[in-house]
């Protein structure tokens, strides 16, 4: 069997690889204002290890796409070298990043091998940016999305978590930028992995409010949205497409084809699992190839139905989304 199937017949092609958990920002909505405790660097699995997992994954469980991801996946020194090497796996490689480093990175990581790139950014604004994520670094992002775009990546999207009452306000602003600069704007609902505890169902922006306020403006038409997270909306001037990322009022599970490798080794079936497979153990007891895809299907197969976000039965992963990898 080539593929990792969970029970329910649901087929998993997308790897979300974690490099790291530290981070360079502090986003509200993700960390609090003085960091996290950061892991040990001794229990963060290296670049060897990481392509050893991508690689067996790629072979013997048919993953097809690899994002790499954090944390700030651009802190790791090591980053180009990752990318080299997963290019030649031949799968579709991308990266999440807040975008502080891609004035100095973009064009490397292109030559690298890399092919897509998100890019996260909750406010045009210097000062709110600043608000948001108590660094002064707005300019520096909106220099790393223009390089971004200059390098030549098939498509560079941008990553936007609305929250009510603090950038909500900026929805249009965000489509006019996207179609100025050629890039896939695609807000996020707030979901509730933010480290401390901020989330409540007040600050989440639905998407029919989202579409309300770009109907406003634009006219665009609901395009195939296929495994990805994202409901895709073309405008209909042919000017483009912008996205909305609905975790919370209307949630994928049913066609999510994802897993996720943490920076510290733990496969996860879900972002939302409370349940992992310790993959770095098993790297590190020289476990044959064999026995640890075996596992990984294993931990597959015990894939909920979906993460009950909004009901009784939610319950709240240990790790935040920058210790699992959003
Ligand atoms: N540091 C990189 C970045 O910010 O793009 C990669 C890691 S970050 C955890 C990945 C994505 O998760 C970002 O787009 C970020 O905005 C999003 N994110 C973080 N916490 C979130 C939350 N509580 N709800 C929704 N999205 C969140
Ligand atoms: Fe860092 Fe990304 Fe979390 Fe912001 S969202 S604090 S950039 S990991």
């Amino acid at each position: 069997m080539t593929t990792l199937v969970d029970s329910f017949g649901r087929i998993h092609k997308d790897l979300r690889i974690s490099l790291t958990d530290r981070c360079n920002l502090r986003c509200s909505y993700c960390m609090p204002a003085e960091g996290l405790q950061w892991l040990n660097q001794a229990d963060v699995l290296s670049a060897g290890e990481i392509v050893r997992v991508a690689r067996l994954l790629v072979q013997y469980g048919g993953i097809t796409s690899v994002r790499l991801t954090g944390g700030e996946p651009t802190v790791r020194a090591d980053l180009l070298e990752i990318v080299e090497q997963l290019s030649q796996l031949g799968v579709d490689l991308s990266l999440t990043t807040n975008g502080t480093r891609l004035v100095k990175l973009a064009e490397r990581l292109k030559v690298a091998g890399l092919n897509r790139m998100n890019i996260s950014i909750d406010s045009l604004q210097p000062q709110r940016f600043a608000e948001l994520t108590h660094r002064d670094q707005c300019e520096q992002v909106l220099d790393g999305i223009n390089a971004a775009v200059g390098a030549g990546f098939s498509a560079v999207k941008l990553n936007v978590v609305l929250m009510r009452g603090i950038n909500d306000d900026e929805i249009l602003d965000f489509l006019h930028f996207g179609r100025k600069h050629g890039v896939i704007v695609r807000f996020i609902e707030f979901m509730p992995l933010d480290a401390h505890d901020k989330w409540n169902e007040t600050l989440v922006v639905p998407e029919r409010e989202i579409l309300a306020t770009a109907g406003e403006v634009f006219a665009f038409t609901r395009g195939e949205r296929g495994s990805a997270p994202s409901s895709r909306f073309f405008y209909n001037d042919g000017v483009g497409e912008f996205g909305v990322i609905s975790s919370v009022s209307a949630p994928f599970c049913d066609s999510c084809d994802r897993i996720r490798l943490t920076s510290d080794g733990q496969l996860r079936n879900c972002l939302f699992a409370t349940r992992h497979l310790d993959v770095k153990s098993l790297l590190r007891s020289d476990t044959d190839n064999e026995t640890i895809i075996q596992a990984i299907r294993g931990e597959v197969q015990k894939k909920e139905a979906g993460h009950n976000i909004g009901n009784v039965y939610f319950v709240k992963p240990s790790k935040s989304m920058s210790q699992i990898g959003g």
